[in-house]
């Protein structure tokens, strides 16, 4: 009943050129009936994504977002812009922001909050770093960065959420957490969602992130909380990222 989701973020890569072929390739793309794709460039592709990506299945996302919603903010964007530019789903809190940029849980709550105020789905992502997992404290962190967020939202917001569990250290490393490991981390989160409302937690879109490829993804999204996957380096490449979304 939850339909799956594969969202490529291309992070701080990619070019007008993959746009096109992306565009180009998954126009006659043999896929699942039942799937949702994300493609997530930088900011400047994405009007380019737009249009190259009419006819085809790929929806747009964008990596982040300003909480405001306009003002002397330099080089920021916010959600009222990135709606204007189609996007359907934007990234909050990926581990990138919050160790580069200093992005706190109360900054992704702010941010999931403008996402959601301009109707654009946030996609929550939350994990643990390896100390944190080899110190044992890796379910505390995840609900820590959940709950930060879920918990202060109306359940009609809730409802709009997904949430990526992207283990830290399988990040870009080629380390994939084993089906198993994050299946575990996966239904904490469900259950957790199900001490407050037992209907969200049926409805909630998981989605796994950590090197992800086109060989290791069918075993991860045959979990039973995995539904979709957010994918970094093997997004970037159309093989590997059609293989992905096939296997969805
Ligand atoms: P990766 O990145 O697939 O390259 O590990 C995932 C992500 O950071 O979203």
């Amino acid at each position: 009943m939850r339909t799956p989701l594969i969202a490529g973020n291309w992070k701080m890569n990619g070019s007008a050129e993959l746009i096109h072929a992306f565009g180009e390739r998954f126009r006659d793309a043999t896929l699942p009936a039942a799937l949702d794709i994300a493609v997530i460039p930088p900011f400047p592709y994405l009007h380019a994504a737009y249009q190259a990506f009419q006819g085809t299945p790929l929806t747009l996302g964008a990596q982040t977002l300003n909480p405001l919603n306009s003002g002397a903010h330099t080089g920021e964007v916010s959600g009222r812009m990135l709606k204007e530019f189609g996007v359907t789903y934007v990234l909050i809190g990926h581990s990138e922001r919050r160790q580069l940029y200093q992005e706190t849980d109360d900054h992704v709550y702010a941010r999931t909050l403008a996402a959601l105020n301009v109707g654009i789905v946030p996609i929550l992502c939350v994990g643990e770093t390896l100390e944190e997992r080899d110190g044992g404290s890796t379910m505390d962190v995840v609900l820590r960065q959940v709950g930060h967020v879920m918990a202060r939202l109306e359940p009609e917001q809730r409802e709009q959420v997904v949430i990526a569990y992207e283990p830290v250290w399988a990040i870009g490393t080629g380390r994939t957490a084993t089906p198993e490991q994050a299946q575990d981390v996966m239904s904490g989160i469900r259950a957790y969602q199900g001490e407050f409302d037992a209907q969200l937690a049926q409805q909630l879109r998981l989605l796994y992130g950590g090197s992800m490829n086109a060989k290791n993804a069918a075993e991860l999204l045959a979990q039973p909380d995995i539904d979709g996957g957010l994918v970094g380096g093997a997004s970037l490449k159309i093989d590997d990222f059609h293989a992905i979304c096939q296997s969805a």
